[in-house]
């Protein structure tokens, strides 16, 4: 007799979702001593003030269960900081609810508005949370290719974007700038998007983690979505602190949208985690009111270690897609005699002791990314500096 303790566990709509590919590649790092620009995690803190609001919370007894949506004053640094910098106006008190980082706001959004078998349109290669949320709803994922275009970035066929909205489409989830390609969605692609939306009374999700790290040379800066027309009251905006502030490890996010999509979020999210981070939340409260020199700084700081690995892989050989924002750059591995992302980046410790994510991994269309890295760059100048002297070493 088959018994439970023979059998794998999971649930079968999970199985398809392994251990993530920064697992796999952050212990190939441990294990062979290579510079991981893998993970996309900064090895600098962010802002000393914050770091000590956050110290100070923890040691004035701010320890125990915040407020179901938040604490009254990170609600209220979130709905000032997109007055401030999108013209966007959200109310504290059922507009805003803080989650455990964006993660949970995606997951949750999507578990309160999919039925099973409710379609969710996405671009790819995506972040890999998305693909695991929609199949834990039941829902049903309808992906749009991101590609090269030959200039050095990404962009997807109107066509194909249309031809992914259909009937059951529920909601469209949109990341701009966007991981791992770096693009930045321009005026005429929102323009499209919220189109869609509207004839097909959908929803939007806008994953807007990046929305500060937007470099001066791109070809457009980053606009909400939720500022096109018709839009504020079908899109769920969802940003976080983790890249911002450079906290990744504290996962505080939130999202904004109309009452009723932040209350449908809530119901759902408080039964994954109730609530968290409570001493954090006002010290993140504190960093969103930060002077404009603190966002600009820490986007021209991001914008100089992107040049320079850009620059080192270019010298390396690789065929370089260069960002307009993020934490991230892709290459292209053809001309350093590679055929596969995954197998390069497998040999790469190996061969000269830097990791990289293959982006193949994040398409249903692996072909499309087949050859596709991605690269963080979000470490110290000297970190970079290494790496590069390295994959230099590599290619010559
Ligand atoms: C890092 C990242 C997240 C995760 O944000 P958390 O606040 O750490 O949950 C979500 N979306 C994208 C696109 C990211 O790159």
């Amino acid at each position: 007799m088959t018994t439970t303790t023979d059998v794998d566990p999971l649930v079968a709509r999970m199985r398809p979702f392994g251990t993530t590919i920064f697992a796999e590649m952050s212990a190939l790092a441990v294990r062979t001593g290579a510079v991981n620009l893998g993970q996309g995690f900064p090895d600098t803190d962010g802002p000393p003030e914050m770091l000590a609001a956050a110290a100070e919370a923890l040691r004035s007894g701010q320890n125990q269960y915040p407020p179901g949506p938040g604490v009254p004053a990170l609600r209220a640094a979130v709905a000032a900081h997109q007055r401030r910098f999108w013209g966007l106006e959200y109310d504290p008190d059922g507009e805003i609810v803080v989650t455990a980082g964006a993660t949970e706001a995606v997951a949750a959004a999507i578990l309160a508005l999919c039925e099973p078998g409710d379609e969710v349109v996405c671009f790819e290669p995506y972040y890999d949370s998305y693909a695991a949320s929609i199949a834990l709803a039941g829902a049903v994922r309808r992906p749009v290719t991101l590609r090269p275009t030959g200039d050095g970035r990404y962009a997807f066929d109107p066509a194909a974007l249309r031809a992914a909205f259909g009937p059951r489409t529920r909601l469209v989830l949109l990341n701009s700038p966007h991981n791992p390609t770096g693009k930045v969605f321009t005026p005429d692609e929102l323009a499209l998007v919220a189109e869609l939306c509207r004839e097909h009374d959908a929803y939007a999700v806008t994953d807007e983690v990046y929305e500060h790290l937007v470099f001066t040379d791109a070809a457009a800066p980053h606009v909400p979505l939720a500022t096109l027309p018709g839009m504020r009251e079908r899109t769920l905006r969802i940003s976080s602190a983790g890249k911002t502030f450079s906290c990744t490890g504290w996962k505080v996010g939130w999202a904004s949208g109309p009452a009723a999509l932040v209350s449908a979020v809530l119901r759902v999210k408080q039964f994954l985690t109730f609530v968290n981070a409570a001493p954090l939340q006002p010290a993140v409260a504190m960093a969103l009111a930060l002077p404009d020199d603190y966002f600009t700084g820490f986007r021209a700081e991001l914008q100089a270690r992107r040049d320079q690995l850009v620059d080192g892989l270019t010298a390396a050989g690789f065929e370089v897609l260069s960002p307009e924002g993020t934490y991230f750059v892709t290459a292209d591995v053809t001309p350093l005699g590679g055929r596969d992302g995954v197998e390069f980046c497998r040999s790469l410790p190996e061969r000269c002791g830097v990791v990289a994510v293959p982006t193949q991994v994040f398409y249903d269309d692996a072909e499309a990314g087949r050859r596709l890295v991605r690269f963080a760059f979000c470490k110290r100048p000297e970190v970079i500096a290494e790496a590069v002297t390295r994959l230099r070493r590599a290619s010559a």
